[in-house]
């Protein structure tokens, strides 16, 4: 039965690694999952930064079950006026800057990136790109020609031309941002590079050369946003705004859904010169739309944002009683724990699934593991996880 299933993923579902994790996934609540056996783990990635607030949260399958009961899809995109569309907005308005007031609802973190570029260059009839080296912004042609990773562009090039790369924190390499530049897009703190923090000093200035320029500022917070660094964004721990905030993952509560927000003056851009300059059959699906309602007021009523850096803490602290632990970079509830080679990654990893805990890679950092649990996990779970991480070790 078990050789079956196996099978049947291995061979009739695409794969996308030569070894994949292969829990075969029975149910999910709160911070764990059960695997066929009856086996429980705990889930300490969140399925890579997306169930923020716990699997299932009772919110969200209380939205998504109201929903189910009005309506599922009526129209693409931007024509029909929709009750769960419309209180996202709204939702979404309430929690950000006023620049960031008008947001547009896709279907994943790739497609805001796209949309967002294409956003860019729209509305400053400008064609060239800059991102950062060692970054990641998503898997489709558009994003993949601004993620600074040569080894996952390489067997797809051609990619987007007029794209080049900055440095990461370096201040030097802002003077190739000109009054050519249609935008420059970073990850607000980056994920994939295994978690790197801008420095106060290099976003400020990053966010003053694009103003001069007249570029537009995009920070990509597919993975660091919704409370994930300790703060609802990540922009807010440098006190610096973008033009244009991307958004996924967890803004779904575990449903799939993507948005890029920007000021209604920028936004509209899209409708005009070409009209219909971004469009999408299924973004803004009311279910998902729902389901992200659900889920940020979720996180405006629990305190689980403001508690992430103190619990964020209490699990370094376990984990810095490691030796063989050569450093642990954090952002509230995300970690990148560096060992001293991937064989000793691929270890612990492997150790951690056995003993009932999920740990991951990052996509290019092979010396360091991901952990990103559910903020909802509690001081105890935080303790048990700590110990089984260590015993792992
Ligand atoms: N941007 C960042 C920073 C991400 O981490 C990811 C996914 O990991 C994406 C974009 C792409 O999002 P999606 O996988 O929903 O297309």
């Amino acid at each position: 039965m078990k050789n079956n299933r196996n099978n049947i993923f291995l061979n009739l579902q695409g794969q996308t690694n030569q070894s994949p994790y292969l829990i075969d996934v029975d149910k999910a609540e709160g911070i764990y999952i059960w695997d066929k056996d009856g086996k429980r783990y705990m889930d300490m990635i969140a399925g890579v930064a997306v169930n923020n607030i716990g699997h299932r949260h009772p919110k969200v399958i209380e939205a998504i079950q109201q929903q189910l009961d009005k309506h599922l899809h009526v129209m693409v995109y931007g024509e029909y006026i929709q009750d769960a569309q419309l209180e996202l907005a709204e939702n979404l308005a309430s929690i950000l800057p006023e620049n960031l007031s008008c947001s547009y609802v896709v279907n994943s973190g790739t497609e805001a990136n796209e949309a967002a570029i294409k956003l860019a260059k729209r509305y400053t009839g400008r064609q060239e790109i800059i991102s950062c080296k060692n970054s990641y912004h998503g898997s489709t042609h558009g994003s993949l020609s601004v993620t600074g990773n040569d080894e996952k562009q390489s067997s797809f090039k051609p990619l987007l031309p007029n794209i080049q790369f900055i440095e990461f924190n370096n201040i030097e390499s802002l003077a190739i941002i000109t009054e050519k530049t249609a935008c420059v897009l970073i990850e607000t703190i980056q994920g994939d590079a295994g978690l790197v923090k801008p420095t106060q000093e290099f976003i400020e200035a990053l966010r003053e050369k694009c103003t001069a320029t007249g570029a537009l500022l995009i920070f990509d917070e597919v993975q660091v946003g919704m409370g994930r660094t300790g703060k609802l964004f990540a922009f807010e721990h440098y006190d610096v705004i973008p033009d244009i905030l991307t958004l996924g993952k967890a803004l779904g509560g575990g449903m799939p859904i993507g948005a890029f927000i920007s000021s209604k003056e920028v936004m509209h851009s899209l409708t005009h010169n070409p009209m219909l300059g971004h469009i999408t059959t299924f973004g803004g699906h009311p279910i998902n739309c729902a389901a992200a309602n659900a889920s940020i007021n979720v996180l405006k009523e629990e305190n689980w944002i403001t508690e992430a850096d103190a619990k964020g803490q209490l699990l370094e602290n376990i984990l810095a009683q490691s030796a063989e632990i050569k450093e642990i970079r954090r952002a509230g509830l995300f970690f990148a724990i560096e060992m001293e080679s991937a064989d000793k990654v691929a270890q612990v990893v492997e150790k951690c699934l056995e003993k009932g805990l999920i740990g991951f890679w990052f996509l290019s950092t092979p010396t360091a593991f991901r952990i990103s649990p559910p903020l909802s996990i509690s001081e105890e779970e935080i303790k048990e996880a700590g110990e089984i991480i260590l015993n792992s070790i």
